[in-house]
This record gives structure tokens, sequence and C-alpha cells, in this order.
């Protein structure tokens, strides 16, 4: 059984340096290649996953996995072993289903995809995106088909991003969160006067921006050993290894809340790909459970973390040695206030944290008609906002503050957007378990002092990497499935005080 662990291991070694190395140019096309190098890169990337998932495919791996399965059956279940057994048969029969050709396509048609996207996204010209849109819809619906599913395309899209869930489940979640979340919209608009968010409207040094924000994610446990931060125009975590970690974000000098709550929820992404089990590392087991769980580490430390009064009971005074005049005579509720202000906004990672999700119920349902057919790609930009006045109560003025905001299409990731919001939901309920452990939680945020925290999310979820499946993992901290309620009783009790409704 050694020998065939090893050779697996070795075969899989091998493929994930291939995927790292797609990986590291992924993550120089978004942050320093030159636009005219989108073509190369786009056959440099799509050679480079297409090879990949040949090696991947191959009879040899088959071979293994037989072989091991037949004699794994005393193999202790929580064991690298078996773990690396079960998660790697599940990739391999889904892999197996995926022409190489359509894989090859797709690569190729999402890295001149997002090229397009950022031409058309800086001109606000949806026309220019819209017939390679139209290509990767039609590539993505292709390998829906390819790996089968029971009702919905959508659940084999889905299911690549957050294994076990169906279109239906989400559907539920979204139906109760929605029912808990659209009152409260109501209820703060009419209390807006009761929070002042303009001391946001000065202008930040961008260096100075960027340094408050290394100091708070170097205390936040982020080991900048291990790895960087740069500028993106979409703020993304990418990983080539445990040891090499590589955040981005973006500053503007008026808009202050995205550079540092950009950082620190990219950082909560980064601090779990740096707390995998160094074991797990050249194999698949060394990656998130899944989206949802990812996004549940960086909302975690993003929001519950980073928009708790406590958190700036902390920083507030540092941050005023940067910014001595914007912030001369700010008091800690103040700005506590002013960062939770709720107020629909057109841009998603931008938005607060009681309408944030209601940005996604919209992606979700535009997502579902697309894959089913059900609209016309050139309609989209109408689509869009005709929802976002449904929901939020205002229509984006163009392309670039509607429907081209995202990343996620021109890559090809439809079936991504539900992640965040089942993150939301998640961040709560692990973060309520990690305060019953261990109640010092509080007290130590208020201190500056995240291992507390950062500690249990590295005992109780990061070292597994991706041993267990969402719900496996899920049930095994929490005792049950995910669930609204928590996160739903924690919006509405801070929610409720900051706006004294
Ligand atoms: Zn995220």
């Amino acid at each position: 059984m050694d020998v065939q662990i090893r050779q697996l291991r070795a075969r899989l070694a091998e493929i994930n340096d291939l995927r790292k190395a797609a990986a590291v140019l992924n993550w120089d096309m978004q942050t320093y290649m030159p636009a005219a190098g989108a073509e190369s890169r786009a056959e440099q990337v799509s050679t480079l996953g297409k090879t990949a998932h040949q090696w991947f495919v191959a009879d040899e791996i088959g071979q293994l996995l037989e072989e091991l399965e037949a004699r794994s059956g005393d193999l202790d279940y929580d064991s690298l072993e078996a773990s690396l057994v079960r998660v790697t048969r599940r990739e391999y029969d889904r892999a197996r289903k995926l022409p190489t050709a359509l894989v090859a396509d797709l690569a190729q048609a999402t890295s001149l995809g997002h090229s397009l996207w950022q031409q058309a996204r800086a001109r606000s010209d949806f026309a220019r995106f819209e017939p390679q849109l139209e290509k990767i819809v039609d590539l993505a619906l292709q390998k829906a088909e390819a790996l089968g599913y029971d009702e919905n395309p959508y659940d084999a899209l889905l299911d690549e991003f957050e294994p076990g869930m169906k279109t239906a489940q989400v559907a539920a979640l979204f139906e109760e969160m929605r029912a808990g979340l659209v009152p409260l919209v109501e209820a703060i608009s009419d209390r807006v006067a009761a929070v002042d968010g303009s001391l946001f409207d000065q202008g930040f040094d961008r260096d100075k921006q960027w340094e408050f924000g290394i100091e708070v994610l170097t205390a936040l446990g982020f080991d900048f050993d291990r790895g960087r931060q740069d500028i993106a125009a979409h703020p993304f975590t990418t990983s080539f290894s445990t040891n090499d970690v590589r955040l981005t974000t973006r500053v503007y000098p008026h808009q202050f809340k995205t550079a540092i709550f950009g950082s620190i929820h990219e950082s909560g992404h980064g601090m779990y790909n740096q707390g995998f089990d160094p074991t797990l590392n050249r194999t698949l087991l060394s990656s998130g459970a899944s989206l949802g769980v990812h996004e549940s580490q960086s909302r975690l430390w993003e929001n519950i973390v980073g928009r708790s009064r406590g958190f700036w009971i902390h920083w507030l005074p540092r941050l005023k040695h940067y910014f001595p005049i914007q912030l001369d005579g700010i008091s800690v509720e103040h700005f506590y206030r002013a960062i939770n202000r709720v107020h629909p906004s057109f841009i998603r990672v931008e938005a607060d944290e009681v309408t944030y999700n209601l940005h996604i119920f919209l992606r979700f349902e535009i997502e579902n008609l697309m894959i089913q057919g059900q609209v016309k790609i050139a309609d989209l930009p109408e689509l869009w906002n005709d929802r976002m006045e449904e929901y939020l109560g205002i229509r984006p003025a163009d392309a670039a503050q509607g429907v081209l905001q995202d990343v996620h299409w021109s890559h090809g990731l439809i079936g991504y957007f539900p992640t965040y919001a089942l993150g939301n939901l998640l961040s709560v309920q692990l973060y309520n378990l990690a305060v019953a452990d261990r109640p010092e939680i509080p007290a130590s945020i208020k201190a500056g002092e995240y291992s507390p925290l950062l500690d249990w999310m590295r005992d109780h979820i990061h070292v597994h990497g991706r041993k267990y499946t969402p719900v496996e993992l899920i049930e095994r901290e929490t005792g049950g499935p995910i669930r609204t309620g928590p996160f739903l009783e924690y919006i509405q009790t801070k929610y409720s005080e900051i706006y004294d409704l």
C-alpha cells in the first residue's frame, strides 16, 4: 500500500506543480502583465491547464486509485492516506467526464475573456465583452452537460465550488436570508440619519493606507515571510504553496474603506492557505474545503473582527497616527458607526454587511437564467439593472457599475457567487463556536491580540485543508448543517444597536 501511495503522491505532485505554475501566470496576468501580453498568456495558461488535465485523467491514476481502494478498508477515515484516496477519487471521476478539448477551450476562452472584460469594464462597454461571454456561457453549459446533473445544469457547476450543495438548497437558504434581511434594510432606510459616514468623504494618502494595511495584516497573523500583497483591479488571493501566498488589494484616496477591508478580507483567505497541514503539500488536499468555507474565513476577519467596535478600540489610535488631520476628534463610536453605515450601493465588494447578500441573490438568479438559456446575453445589462432596482432601490448608470463589475464570468466562474453568501452564514456559526470554546476571544480582539481566534481556526478548520467535504467539516464542527439563524441574529443585534431600531 505504501508503494501505491508514494506513486500516487508522486503523480499528484507533478500535476500540482503544473497547476501552481498556471496560478503564477494567472496572478501575474492580474497584477503586472502588460495588456498586450493577453493573447500569448492565454495560450500559455491553456497549455498548462490542458497538460495538467491530461496527466490527471491518465489511466495510471485510475489504476492506482482502484488498487488503493481495494486495500484501504481498515484505514482510519481521518488519515491522510484515506483522505487522499477519497478526495482524489472524487476529483478524478469528475475530471474524467470532461473532454480535454473542452478544458483547453475553456482555459483559452476565459484567459482571453479576462482581458476583454478588463477593456469592456474600463470603457463601460458591455458589447466589447458580450460575444466572449456568450462563448464562455456556452462552454460552461457544455461542461455541466459533460459532468451530468439530476435537475438543473447549475447543480453541476455549483458542485465544483461547493461540493455536495444543490441549487435548491441554496435557493431555500437565500429565501430565509431574504426574509430576515429585507425588513431590516427597510427599517434602516427610515433611520439613515442615525449614522454619519461623511468622514470618509475626505482624501486619505494611498501610501499611508498601504502601510497601515500591512501593519494590520501582520498583527492579524498573516505571515509576510510566506506571502506578499500587491495591487490588482479586482482583489483576490492565490497561493503557490503554503509558503507562498499572494494577496492583492486596491487603494483609492477617496475610498478609505476599500483598501483596508479588502486587505483584511483577502488576508482571511491567505491565513487559511498558510494554515493547511504542510504534510498535505503537493496533493489535492492542500486547499480549502470549498469556496464557502474559504469565504467564511475572509468574512470572519473582514466583518466579525474588522468591523467590530473592539477591533477599532485598538486600531483607531494607530490609524490616527497615520491620518491625524482627517481623524482629528473622531471617537471610536463615531468611527465604528461610520464603517458600518448601511447604504445601498452598486458595487458588491464595497457593500455593507446588511445589503451584501442582496447582491449575491441577484447574481445567483441571473446565473440560473443564463445557464438555463432563459435570458439573452445581450439583455444582461438591462436585466441586471432591473433587479438592482428591485432589490436595492438603485439603478446603475452604466455597465461598469452594473453587469461588468465582477471578474468572475470572464474567468468562467459560474456557480461561484452563492459561496459568498454561504461563507457569510458559516463565518458567524464558526465564530460563535470559537467564542464558546475560548471565551477570551472578544477581549483579546479589543487588546489587538488575534492568536486565540486564529489558533482556533487553525486547529478546527485550516489544518484539515480539503480532507473533508464542506458538509462533513461543518457537521464535525457545528454538529449540524449550515444555517441562517446565527447570521441573522448577529446582523439584527448589531444593526439594531447601531441604528437604534
Ligand atoms: Zn473572498
